[in-house]
C-alpha cells in the first residue's frame, strides 16, 4: 500500500512539473497587488512568452508556496483588456476619455516642455509629484521631486496608514511589531490578517497552536474570532474609550509595568488621572462592551508577559479623533512593559520601502537630495505643523485647497503615479481641483476614471514585467527579472522616472544612471549590489543580518523629544494640541447627535478588508469579481428584517451627505443597529466631507491641528 502510494504521488508530481519537451519554463516573479510588505513570491509558469499559469514561491519564507485570492489572479491582472497599452495625450475635454495614441519621445517631451514652462512661470514647487499605488517606485519619484526643486512629493499616505504611524511615534518615537512566535498573549485591534496578510496568518495560526493567546477587538465577527480567547466588539469609533477603560483597570490593579513606567516614560501622573474616569462601568456605558469582560482582557494582556499588540493600518484612525485613540491603544504597550521587547512590540529598524528586515541602507540619503530649507515650504506646511515636523512629505490632503485657492502659491501641474481622486476626503472636490491644473500627467496600469481627466496618461507594466529589489521581514532579498515581455508598450515605473528626469533634471548623477545603479548606490552600507542579487533569481536569505537588540532605549533612550515615552505628547503640546490622548466621541455618534440617530439610526463604516479585493485594484478581475460581484451592504438579520430588506435585495444606503445604491447581504458577522464592510470608497470619511461642506476656507493653523487630531486625516 504505502508502494503504491509513493509510486503514485510521484508520478502526480511528474506530470505537474514542465518537462524540457512542453516548452513551460518556471520563472521567478513578486506579486505586488498589494501593500509593499507582502509581495509574495510567485511561480510564473511561461510558455512561449505568455504567462499560463501562477503558483506561490515555495522558498519564499515569506509566502511560503502560498498566495491569496488575489495573487492567484495574477494572469487576469497582468492581461485585463484594460491595460492601458501605449502613452496617450488628451484630445478632447477633460475627463471626456478622449485621447490620441503617441510614442513615448512625443509623450515626454510634451510633459517635459509643460512642466518646465510652468517651473519658469510659477517655480518648481507649483508642481507636485505624488505617488498613489504600486508604491515601489516611491524612492525614486521623491529624489526626483526634490532634485527638480519641488518640495511637494505626496503620497496617498496623508490619507492612509501614516495617522497610525504618527500616533504611535508621538508616544515612542518609533514602533515595534508584535513577534507571533515569540508573544504569550496577542492584543489584535482593528486588524484582520487573514484577509489583509495572509501570508503573516500562517505564523499566527502556528503560534495559536502552540498556546498563544488571542484578544481581538473590533466591532465584526472575522476568521480570527474562530481563534481568539476574547473578542470586545465596541462601539464603532470608541476604540480610545476602550483603551483608556483597559489602562485604567491596569493602573487601578497595579498590574503595570513600574520599573519601566518610571525609568521611562514621562506624563504618566496626568495619564493616571485622567483615566480614572474610565471606570469599567463608564467604559461599557462608552463602548458597549461588557465591563467584566474588558477587565478581564486587560488582565490578561498585562500579566501574560510578554504580549504583542498588532493594530489596522487605519480603522482606528478613519474616525474623529482618530490619531487620540490610536495614542490610547498603543500607549498599553509602554503601560505593561511590551515595548521592545523580545515578544513584546519589537523595533526593527525599515532596511527598505517600509520593510523592517533590519539591513541598513542608504534610502533616506537617496530620497532627500536637497534640504527643505533650499525649497519652498510644503503644500499644507503652514497648516499641518505636526505632520510636516513628523512626515518627510507634503500634505496631499490639502493639495485640492491650494490648487482651488492659489494660496500660499498656486499649485498647477501634478506629476502623479496610480493617482485615484477617491482617496481624497470629499473626492469630487478633490475631481474638481484636477480639473483645474495646468497640466496633469497620471502613469497607471489601467486606465482609470482619475486618469481619464488627465493631459497625458503613460502606461506602466506590471510586476511581471519589469525588474525590482525587494526586501522581505525574514531577511530574505530577492532581485527579480521580467518574466515576459512589457504588454504593448508599457514601461516601469521607475524607467519613466528616469526618462522624465533626464529632460527636466539632467544635473541628477544618480537618476541619470538609472534604476540598477540607483539600487546599488542605496544598497552599499549594506555590502549588497545588483549584480550579486542576480546570481539568486530565486532570492537568498541575509546570513550576516544580525538581529537588532531588544530594549534599545536602554543604550540611547527614546527618539522622542523627551528621550522617553511620553504619554504626553511633547510634539502635540507643542503644537498647542492636548498632549494626553484624550478620548472624544464620534463626529456623528448616537451619543454625540442624538438628533441625527433618529433619522439615521444605523452606524457604518466602511472600507473592512474582504479577502479578494484591495481598495480598486482587483474589482475588474473575473476571479475575485466572481465572489462578490456588487457592491454590497452586510447588515444585521433583524436590522433588515426591521426594514423588510431581504437577502440580495437592491437597497438605498443612506448617510447625511448622500445615498447610494447597494445589495444587502444578511449577515451575524455584523452586530445590531450597525452596517459595516460596505466594499466602496463612496462614502468614506463622512465627517470630513461635510467639514469640506460646511466650510468654504481651511481653518488656519493650530485650528487645523486641533481639528486633525480629532478627525484621523493626518
Ligand atoms: S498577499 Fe495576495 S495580493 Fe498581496 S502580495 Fe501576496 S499574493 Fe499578492
Amino acid at each position: 500500500m504505502s508502494t503504491y502510494q509513493k509510486q503514485s504521488t510521484t508520478e502526480s508530481v511528474k506530470g505537474k512539473l514542465p518537462t524540457p519537451g512542453s516548452g513551460i519554463e518556471i520563472k521567478k516573479a513578486i506579486c505586488s497587488i498589494c501593500n509593499p510588505i507582502p509581495h509574495c513570491g510567485i511561480d510564473a509558469y511561461v510558455k512561449d512568452g505568455v504567462i499560463i499559469k501562477v503558483e506561490g514561491a515555495r522558498e519564499n519564507p515569506h509566502n511560503a508556496g502560498t498566495l491569496c485570492a488575489k495573487g492567484a489572479a495574477s494572469r487576469q491582472y497582468a492581461y485585463h483588456k484594460d491595460h492601458i497599452l501605449s502613452p496617450l495625450v488628451r484630445k478632447g475635454s477633460r475627463g471626456s476619455g478622449d485621447f490620441e495614441a503617441v510614442s513615448w519621445d512625443e509623450a515626454f517631451d510634451l510633459t517635459a516642455d509643460r512642466v518646465e514652462r510652468i517651473r519658469r512661470d510659477s517655480g518648481p514647487e507649483s508642481i507636485v509629484f505624488y505617488a498613489g499605488y504600486p508604491k515601489w517606485m516611491r524612492p525614486f519619484l521623491k529624489r526626483f521631486a526634490h532634485s527638480f526643486g519641488s518640495p511637494n512629493y505626496c503620497t496617498e499616505s496623508s490619507t492612509c496608514s501614516a495617522a497610525a504611524s504618527m500616533a504611535a511615534r508621538l508616544n515612542y518615537g518609533v514602533m515595534g511589531r508584535p513577534q507571533f512566535s515569540k508573544a504569550k498573549c496577542l492584543l489584535v485591534w482593528s486588524n484582520n490578517p487573514f484577509y489583509s496578510n495572509t501570508a503573516a496568518v500562517r505564523k499566527l495560526v502556528e503560534a495559536r497552536e502552540r498556546g498563544l493567546k488571542i484578544i481581538e477587538v473590533g466591532p465584526l465577527v472575522t476568521p480570527l474570532t474562530a481563534h481568539a480567547d476574547i473578542h470586545l466588539r465596541m462601539r464603532p469609533g470608541t476604540s480610545g474609550a476602550l483603551a483608556l477603560g483597559m489602562g485604567n483597570v491596569i493602573i487601578e490593579e497595579d498590574i503595570y509595568d513600574r520599573k519601566f513606567v518610571e525609568n521611562w516614560t514621562i506624563g504618566f501622573d496626568e495619564f493616571r488621572s485622567y483615566v480614572k474616569q474610565f471606570t469599567p462601568s463608564f467604559t461599557e456605558e462608552i463602548t458597549g462592551v461588557s465591563a467584566g469582560l474588558m477587565q478581564k482582557a486587560a488582565r490578561v494582556y498585562a500579566k501574560a508577559k510578554p504580549a504583542g499588540l498588532l493594530t489596522g493600518a487605519n480603522a482606528t484612525v478613519y474616525h474623529t479623533n482618530g490619531v487620540q485613540n490610536h495614542r490610547a491603544l498603543t500607549a498599553l504597550v509602554g503601560l505593561t512593559g511590551n515595548f521592545d521587547q523580545e515578544g513584546g512590540n519589537y523595533v526593527v529598524p525599515p532596511g527598505y520601502l517600509y520593510v523592517p528586515s533590519g539591513v541598513v541602507t542608504r534610502q533616506d540619503e537617496f530620497e532627500q537630495s536637497r534640504p527643505w530649507e533650499e525649497m519652498a515650504p510644503r503644500v499644507g506646511q503652514d497648516l499641518y505643523p505636526v505632520w510636516c515636523k513628523m512626515v518627510p512629505q507634503g500634505q496631499a490632503i490639502h493639495v485640492p485647497f491650494q490648487i482651488k485657492s492659489g494660496r500660499p502659491y498656486p499649485i498647477r501641474a501634478m506629476i502623479g503615479f496610480g493617482v485615484n481622486h477617491r482617496m481624497w476626503p470629499g473626492p469630487d472636490f478633490m475631481a474638481e481641483s484636477l480639473s483645474m491644473l495646468d497640466f496633469f500627467l497620471d502613469v497607471d496600469i489601467f486606465m482609470t476614471d482619475t486618469a481619464r481627466m488627465a493631459d497625458v496618461v503613460l502606461p506602466a507594466c506590471t510586476s511581471f514585467e519589469r525588474s525590482e529589489h525587494k526586501f522581505y521581514p525574514e531577511r530574505y532579498v530577492i532581485w527579480t527579472s521580467p518574466v515576459i515581455e512589457p504588454l504593448g508598450e508599457s514601461r516601469s515605473d521607475t524607467d519613466i522616472i528616469f526618462e522624465l528626469a533626464s529632460r527636466l533634471t539632467p544635473h541628477d548623477p544618480l537618476l541619470r544612471e538609472g534604476y540598477e545603479a540607483c539600487i546599488d548606490w542605496i544598497l552599499e552600507p549594506a555590502g549588497l549590489s545588483v549584480a550579486e542579487l542576480k546570481k539568486y533569481p530565486a532570492g537568498y536569505s541575509l546570513k550576516d543580518v544580525r538581529k537588532p537588540e531588544y530594549r534599545k532605549y536602554e543604550k540611547g533612550g527614546f527618539p522622542t523629544p523627551s528621550g522617553k515615552m511620553e504619554f504626553t505628547s511633547s510634539i502635540l503640546k507643542e503644537a498647542g494640541l492636548d498632549p494626553l490622548p484624550l478620548y472624544e466621541e464620534p463626529k456623528y455618534s448616537p451619543r454625540s447627535t442624538p438628533e441625527l440617530s433618529k433619522d439615521f439610526p444605523l452606524i457604518l463604516t466602511s472600507g473592512a478588508r474582504l479577502p479578494m479585493f484591495i481598495h480598486s485594484r482587483t474589482f475588474r478581475l473575473p476571479w475575485p469579481r466572481s465572489l462578490r460581484p456588487d457592491p454590497m451592504l452586510d447588515i444585521n438579520p433583524k436590522d433588515a428584517a426591521q426594514r423588510g430588506i431581504k437577502q440580495g435585495d437592491w437597497v438605498s444606503l443612506s448617510a447625511p451627505r448622500g445615498s447610494i445604491n447597494v445589495r444587502a447581504n444578511l449577515t451575524q458577522i455584523v452586530p445590531l443597529q450597525y452596517a459595516g464592510r460596505l466594499k466602496t470608497a463612496m462614502v468614506r470619511r463622512l465627517d470630513w466631507c461635510d467639514y469640506l461642506r460646511d466650510h468654504e476656507e481651511m481653518p488656519e493653523a493650530p485650528e487645523l491641528d486641533r481639528i486633525l487630531a480629532r478627525f484621523y486625516l493626518w
